[in-house]
């Protein structure tokens, strides 16, 4: 595809996203200006990242240690601010939070500890959500995240690290789960979370397949991939 033919698939996709966040906000009784959509770049080139900043997007979302550090270094000359949504192996944390403005996917107390350490090499303080265990109690679903019952102990380390700034909770749902409830169930950890923790009003949730149902549940922080990028090619 050419340069030109690219921008305009990523021209449009933007375009829909952005009316499927207005509508569901709408819908909702919220203001679509509160709700940040983060771009999910990954599998995808540089390339695409600087038209998509062309284009007016600033906040961009990765998933793997490798390819976010590799993106951020070829992209250091724009002003990004960079979303790291994946599975964090204990040993790379200190790594990531050297390059991540925001780290959606904080699942345990060393990974939080970890963040930390790395978030002294910068100036800016690192914006952590504690990823919640969306799945059924007791079942392990191979997703991620903080069970109920350990959030605390984790929103509690980031809270007091010094370097890191507790935003608020993100979920993913579970293979097979109804997208509505799962993000209800995280709205309600959202609520239990804050009554301790005033400033964790973040919530972030949906992506391509169901930004409307959790625009209805609360989210304020989408993150959408193939919807703008279209279907990533299969991982080698
Ligand atoms: C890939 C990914 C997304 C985006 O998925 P799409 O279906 O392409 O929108 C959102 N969140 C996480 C955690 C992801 O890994």
């Amino acid at each position: 595809m050419t340069e030109s033919l690219r921008r305009e698939f990523l021209a449009r996709g933007l375009r829909n996203v952005s009316e499927r966040v207005a509508k569901a906000a709408e819908c909702a009784g919220r203001d679509p200006d509160l709700i940040t959509t983060v771009v999910v770049t990954k599998t995808w080139p540089a390339s695409d990242l600087r038209l998509l900043h062309e284009l007016g997007v600033r906040d961009f979302g990765e998933n793997r240690h490798q390819e976010g550090v590799e993106k951020a270094a070829e992209l250091a000359d724009l002003d990004l601010t960079w979303h790291f949504i994946g599975q964090i192996q204990s040993n790379k944390a200190n790594k990531i939070s050297r390059y991540a403005d925001v780290v959606h996917s904080v699942d345990s107390v060393p990974v939080a500890q970890r963040l930390n350490a790395g978030a002294h090499h910068r100036e800016k303080v690192v914006d952590c959500f504690v990823q919640v265990d969306l799945g059924p109690e007791g079942l392990v679903q191979g997703r991620g995240g903080v069970v109920p019952a350990e959030i605390d102990e984790v929103a509690h380390t980031i809270d007091t690290a010094g370097r890191l700034r507790l935003g608020g909770v993100m979920g993913v749902v579970p293979l097979g789960a109804d997208p509505a409830s799962s993000y209800r169930r995280l709205a309600e950890v959202s609520r239990r979370l804050l009554e301790t923790h005033r400033g964790a009003t973040a919530i972030s949730a949906g992506m391509s397949a169901d930004v409307e149902e959790a625009i209805v549940a609360g989210a304020t922080h989408v993150r959408v991939g193939s919807a703008v990028l279209g279907e990533r090619p299969p991982l080698g």
